[in-house]
């Protein structure tokens, strides 16, 4: 386990995870592939929001479960509070300063979040 850091765009947010990055996430859903967002989960304890409370919109659509946070300045989206575990942060991948995608090592898998139900049964079933 490792601490990252993150960020937006224009610097207003900041915000540190703690996480292993060898497992990461993506997902089909129509916010999701909107956002190209690559993410990782983990429990509030392992995520501290350095900077920019004041500037943080949520949004919520559909069911209203899960709330997507960006940023009002610059609309970079930072993490989230998913549908499949409202009380964890899904880090966006993508908005951490210190991780690099393209060099790194990580197992990819995808969530059909087109097909929520049914994607978070066999989710659960795996676990399990
Ligand atoms: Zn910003």
């Amino acid at each position: 386990m490792q601490t990252y850091h993150g960020s937006c765009h224009c610097g207003a947010v900041k915000f540190e995870v703690d996480a292993d990055l060898s497992r990461l996430g993506d997902c089909n859903c129509s916010m999701c592939s909107k956002k190209g967002s690559v993410h990782h989960r983990v429990p509030e304890e392992r995520f501290r929001l350095i900077s920019g409370a004041d500037v943080l919109k949520a949004y919520q659509f559909n069911k209203k479960i899960a709330t997507h946070f960006f940023c009002q300045n610059c609309g970079i989206h930072t993490y989230s509070h998913p549908r499949t575990a409202p009380n964890m942060y899904n880090v966006n991948i993508r908005s951490l300063d210190d991780f690099d995608l393209q060099s790194a090592e990580y197992k990819l898998s995808h969530f059909d979040g087109q097909n929520w139900e049914t994607a978070f049964a066999a989710q659960q079933k795996a676990r399990s």
